[in-house]
C-alpha cells in the first residue's frame, strides 16, 4: 500500500487526478497561510501603565489594539479592534468619524492577542480580552466567534471565556448570534442614555435599532448565560447627566432585572476628548459623583472606571489609528 508523501501523486495513499492535487494543495494553502500583522508603533503612557499597539494589515490598513494593566502586577486585558474603522459613527467616539473601510479577520483580531502578549514583562499574563477597540464588534459577528474561539481553545491563547468582554452599542441580531453560539463571554452594553430623544442624537444606531430591542435580546443572553451584563455610559457635561436620565436609566435597569432576574453593572466612563471638532467636554467631577451617587441612590450599582492612556490616545473613544502615528 503506498503511504503518504510516497509519491508526489498521492494523496493520503490515494493517487489523485492531476487538477484534483492542484486543487487539494490550494485549499490546503489557504488553511494554513499565516498572516501577520506588523506593529508600527508602540506608544507607552507618561501618565500610567496604558500601551497602545498601532499595527498595520497586509493590505495597509492601520488598527490598534491596548493593554490595559489589571489591579493584580502582571496581569493584563487587551482591548482589541474588529474593524478598520467603523460604520456606526457615535458622536463622542473618534472611530465613528473614519468610517467603515472592512472588517477585520478573525486572525487578524487573535494576532493582536498575540501581539500584545509577546510584549509582555516577564512573567506577565494576559487575563482576559475586550472588544472595546476600533469597530462594532457585532457589526463583525461571525469573525468575532471565531476569534474568540481560539483565543479561548486551550490550544491557541487559553483564555476564560467569562475574561472575554464583547461591548456592542446596540445590535440585537449580533446579540442573538452570539446567544446561538453558545459562547459564555461577558455581554457590555454601551447605553450612552435611555432617553430615546438623547440617545438618537449620540447613538444614531438607535434609530435602526431602539435601545428597547436591544435589550430585549441582551435579556435572551442573560436567560441562556445567567450572568449580568455590564451597562456603560459615559458623562458628558450637561448632555446626558440631568435628573431625567437619571430617572430614564434607573426606570430602565429596574425594568431589565424585573425580566431577567440579574441587575446589570453599571459602569461610568469618563469622556475622552476626541479632538478637533469635539462637540463635548468631560462631565466635571461633581456631575460624575452626582449622576453616580443618584444611581446608587435608586439601587443601581455602578462603579466608576479609570480609563487610562489618554496622553497616546489609548483611551476609550479614542482610537483611530492616525497615520501620524507612525
Ligand atoms: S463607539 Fe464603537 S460603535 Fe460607536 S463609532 Fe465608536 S467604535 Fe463604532
Amino acid at each position: 500500500m503506498a503511504s503518504v508523501h510516497q509519491r508526489g501523486d498521492d494523496v493520503l495513499g490515494v493517487r489523485m487526478p492531476k487538477m484534483a492535487r492542484r486543487v487539494e494543495v490550494d485549499a490546503i494553502a489557504a488553511c494554513f497561510r499565516v498572516g501577520r500583522l506588523t506593529v508600527v508603533a508602540r506608544e507607552a503612557s507618561t501618565i500610567d501603565p496604558f500601551v497602545k499597539y498601532v499595527l498595520e494589515c497586509e493590505d495597509g490598513a492601520r488598527i490598534e489594539a491596548v493593554r490595559i494593566p489589571l489591579e493584580k502586577p502582571g496581569r493584563f486585558v487587551v482591548c482589541v479592534s474588529s474593524q478598520v474603522g467603523c460604520a456606526l459613527g457615535c458622536a463622542f467616539c473618534a472611530t465613528g468619524r473614519l468610517g467603515l473601510a472592512r472588517n477585520l479577520e478573525a486572525w487578524e483580531i487573535v494576532e493582536q492577542v498575540r501581539i500584545v502578549r509577546r510584549d509582555l514583562p516577564e512573567g506577565g499574563r494576559v487575563h482576559g480580552v475586550v472588544f472595546q477597540g476600533m469597530g462594532e464588534p457585532l457589526a463583525n459577528v461571525e469573525r468575532v466567534i471565531a476569534a474568540i474561539k481560539v483565543l479561548h481553545d486551550p490550544c491557541g491563547a487559553a483564555i476564560d471565556q467569562r475574561a472575554i468582554t464583547v461591548c456592542t452599542v446596540g445590535i440585537p441580531s449580533g446579540i442573538r448570534r452570539l446567544t446561538a453560539s453558545g459562547l459564555r463571554v461577558r455581554l457590555g452594553l454601551s447605553i450612552t442614555s435611555a432617553r430615546r430623544e438623547t440617545r438618537r442624537s449620540l447613538v444614531p444606531v438607535e434609530n435602526a435599532n431602539p435601545l428597547t430591542e436591544v435589550l430585549a435580546a441582551a435579556a435572551e443572553y442573560v436567560d441562556v448565560n445567567g450572568d449580568a451584563p455590564m451597562f456603560a455610559v459615559t458623562p458628558l457635561a450637561g448632555v446626558n447627566t440631568t435628573d431625567e436620565d437619571v430617572a430614564a436609566f434607573g426606570a430602565m435597569i429596574a425594568e431589565f432585572r424585573a425580566r431577567t432576574g440579574v441587575s446589570p453593572r453599571v459602569s461610568i466612563v469618563p469622556y475622552n476628548a476626541i479632538g478637533e471638532g469635539d462637540r463635548f467636554l468631560r462631565a466635571d467631577e461633581a456631575e460624575s459623583t452626582r449622576f453616580r451617587d443618584a444611581l446608587s441612590a435608586i439601587g443601581v450599582p455602578v462603579v466608576r472606571r479609570y480609563s487610562g492612556g489618554g496622553d497616546v490616545g489609548a483611551a476609550c473613544g479614542q482610537l483611530v489609528a492616525r497615520p501620524s502615528s507612525t
